[in-house]
């Protein structure tokens, strides 16, 4: 267990305003219910970093039991590794977790040290030192307008500074996904990693791969597709974590900052996002020098063959791999076929988007990537 002295700090901050009205009912519900409740972690790191939160999750002294008696039809019981509670407000879903302690962590550790089923409940100060940065353990009280600050964080929001709760490479043995945590907050918050921080990755870098595959997909998912995939990839490239995570990958290629670039692009303009054009991205090179090397493999079968091999690493739901495939394989076409019909298959506008990424390293392609350009243009 992790051993930490706290010290509530209280401090007021924000302009409730600022905190979707649907959510504040929410908390006014459990409140009125006689239960403590807190808007807690991301949203208000972001909130004090002046980033517009992604969502708004509460925590309670409530048990899901108690929530769902509170919310009625309007609760759902979910959560894949620990049981937290969906309440619906209007059109947005809430998630409500229960105040957990740490010590039930430890109670529940397998063989290898991972936290494998984690439902012992606990109070507050026992909630934010089993939290894994001090910049997400914070806890907002809408109706004091009031942030409860044990470890720092506010201070750490301010300096930007990724800092685990207790010793990183307990943290880390526990969960090693947070590895994955620290680079993506780093890359949000827009700073390097401390020194500290390389150290403790490069130490336990290996134990990436007792992560499950789902778990990686979904944090992958959250590294390149929140608008800040640039930063994140320069960080990452820093440690041995692509290797291990996509082995298939070629992690030097100059393709990839150019095309993530693009995708942080999207972001901003709200543009939609999928995650196969950065897995395309991001094996597009493997592909390419496997295919012109292979004279007997087709290249349906080569992309298959890579796909099958990254998905042992971290999983790839079969629609995406199927997407990623379309991406690659219409590059030739692109290159070969000016037929028109061509930019009204659904993979289109992806496979373009992969070309125009090729065409700043490979001037050969302007003309064809001019040619698709003028075709959407005119829609013809
Ligand atoms: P974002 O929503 O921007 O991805 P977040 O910090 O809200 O960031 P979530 O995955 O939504 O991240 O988790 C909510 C909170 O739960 C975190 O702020 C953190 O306090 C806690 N948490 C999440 N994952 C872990 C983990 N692996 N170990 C410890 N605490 C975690
Ligand atoms: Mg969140």
């Amino acid at each position: 267990m992790v051993n930490i002295n706290l010290k509530k700090v209280s401090n007021n901050f924000f302009h409730t305003e600022k905190i979707d009205s649907r959510v504040l009912d929410i908390h006014k519900e459990l409140v009125e219910n006689k239960f403590d409740c807190f808007l807690v972690g991301g949203c208000i790191r972001d909130l004090l970093s002046k980033k517009k939160p992604k969502d708004f999750d509460l925590v309670t002294n409530a048990v899901p039991d108690q929530i769902i008696k509170v919310f009625k039809k309007r609760a759902r019981l979910v959560g894949k590794r620990f049981p937290i509670v969906h309440v619906r407000k209007g059109n947005l879903i809430v998630e409500v977790s229960t105040f957990r302690s740490s010590k039930s962590l430890e109670r529940d550790y397998g063989k290898s040290g991972i936290i494998l089923r984690d439902e012992g409940w606990g109070n507050i100060e026992e909630d934010a030192v089993r939290r894994d940065f001090t910049i997400n353990a914070l806890y907002y009280d809408p109706l004091k307008n009031q942030i409860i600050d044990y470890l720092d964080g506010v201070e750490h929001v301010k300096q930007r500074r990724v800092k685990f709760i207790g010793p990183p490479a307990e943290r880390i043995k526990e969960d090693p996904l947070r590895m994955l945590r620290a680079i993506r907050f780093s890359a949000k918050l827009d700073k390097q990693l401390s020194s500290s921080m390389q150290a403790s990755i490069k130490s336990s870098a290996d134990q990436i791969r007792s992560v499950s595959k789902a778990r990686l997909f979904d944090e992958f998912r959250k590294l390149f597709l929140s608008g800040t995939a640039v930063n994140t990839w320069n960080l990452l490239s820093k440690t041995s974590l692509p290797r291990l995570i996509w082995p298939e990958c070629d992690t030097r290629n100059s393709l990839i900052p150019i095309g993530l670039a693009s995708t942080d692009s999207r972001f901003k303009e709200n543009k939609p996002l999928s995650p196969a054009f950065v897995i395309a991205l991001l094996l597009w090179p493997t592909f390419d020098r496997m295919r012109s090397r292979s004279k007997s493999e087709d290249p349906e079968s080569i992309s298959k063959n890579i796909l099958k091999s990254q998905n042992n690493r971290m999983s790839i739901p079969l629609r995406h791999r199927d997407f990623v495939s379309r991406i690659w394989l219409l590059q030739k076409n692109l290159q070969t076929q000016h037929n028109k019909n061509l930019n009204k298959t659904p993979s289109f506008r992806a496979a373009y988007d992969l070309l125009v990424v090729r065409g700043e390293a490979d001037h050969s392609l302007s003309k064809h990537i001019n040619f698709w350009r003028n075709s959407q243009k005119t829609g013809s």
